[in-house]
């Protein structure tokens, strides 16, 4: 989806965010959904659109400017965001090499270096192209590099055991205890993100763990629902940290972009005090909370 280096929150350090495409989840506060499925995607921001034609001089496919209503015949061969002066056309889901991939995170290797941060792999769902990450996770390991993962802990622990093995820090997500409740927000029950969770403890070198709560206010904010999963983490992995990090919307426009239903309506981000206190009571039960943002 993206290469973005000079990030600070998702590790130690500065750090290069390695963004990969598809998710087995499909949560309905998610801020990247570009990243469901494993596809090139072309965006339009409207907003930025001054009308010029350019795109639709150029497209092979006969779209016009108004790209969304005829969003079926796209081929995302990236002609129009080539053309596009104003960057209203973008390509947010691009096929690359991991040659590509891996030259990219070496130019700003000094960074890294000085900071102490490195590379940290991200999604969609980092785990959902297993391939790529052993490939990637290997070679940049192999190089020296600090590797860190953020995952949604929905994956086959065993097949991605290896890239695990070379991680410093991993964060993964717990979104919700019920499992009932998790399936109907996010498609999946959290049988296999709890069993996941636990498995961490089993990692030869101990990484840092941060397990993160999106806290998503109207879905999974009660104190009910954060304190029984930090007292979840800490029976399981009492090393663990948390980390509870609040709803936002920024996603929006990317709907938008993409033509997509945005159906994010009946959530709210809970304010400073409410965050203040949920945080008290997942540290209550035991954990340590973090903050990398
Ligand atoms: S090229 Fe860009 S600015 Fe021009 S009409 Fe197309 S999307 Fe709009
Ligand atoms: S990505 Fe290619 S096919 Fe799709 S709208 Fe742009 S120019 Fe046309």
């Amino acid at each position: 989806m993206q290469i973005q280096p000079f990030s600070v929150n998702d590790g130690n350090g500065i750090r290069t965010n390695i963004f990969m495409a598809g998710c087995p989840l499909r949560c309905k506060w998610c801020s990247n959904p570009e990243g469901f499925e494993q596809k090139e995607r072309i965006g339009w921001y409207k907003k930025q659109c001054i009308g010029c034609g350019a795109c639709a001089a150029v497209c092979p496919q006969g779209i016009g400017i108004d790209m969304i209503s005829d969003s079926g015949n796209c081929i995302a061969c990236g002609a129009c965001a080539d053309v596009c002066p104003e960057e209203a056309r973008r390509q947010m889901v691009s096929v690359m090499d991991a040659d590509d991939v891996i030259r990219e995170v070496h130019r700003h290797r000094l960074f890294y270096s000085y900071s102490g941060g490195g590379v940290t792999f991200s999604g969609g769902e980092a785990t959902s192209q297993p391939e790529l990450l052993d490939c990637l996770s290997r070679e940049l390991y192999d190089a020296g590099y600090s590797l860190d993962i953020e995952s949604c802990g929905y994956f086959d622990f065993e097949r991605v055991r290896p890239s695990l093995e070379r991680m410093d820090l991993i964060f993964m997500d717990l979104k919700h205890m019920d499992p009932d409740v998790h399936k109907e927000y996010t498609g999946v029950s959290n049988g296999l993100i709890l069993e996941n969770i636990a498995k961490l403890g089993t990692l030869p070198q101990s990484p840092d763990v941060v397990i993160r709560i999106p806290v998503i206010g109207g879905v999974n904010n009660s104190e009910e629902n954060i304190a029984s999963s930090a007292a979840y983490v800490h029976d399981v992995l009492p090393s663990a940290k948390m980390e509870l990090l609040p709803y936002h919307r920024l996603g929006m426009v990317k709907y938008d972009a993409l033509g997509l239903p945005f159906g994010q309506d009946g959530f709210y981000t809970p304010d400073k005090e409410e965050m203040k206190k949920l945080r008290s009571i997942a540290a209550a039960q035991g954990v340590t909370i973090t903050d990398f943002r």
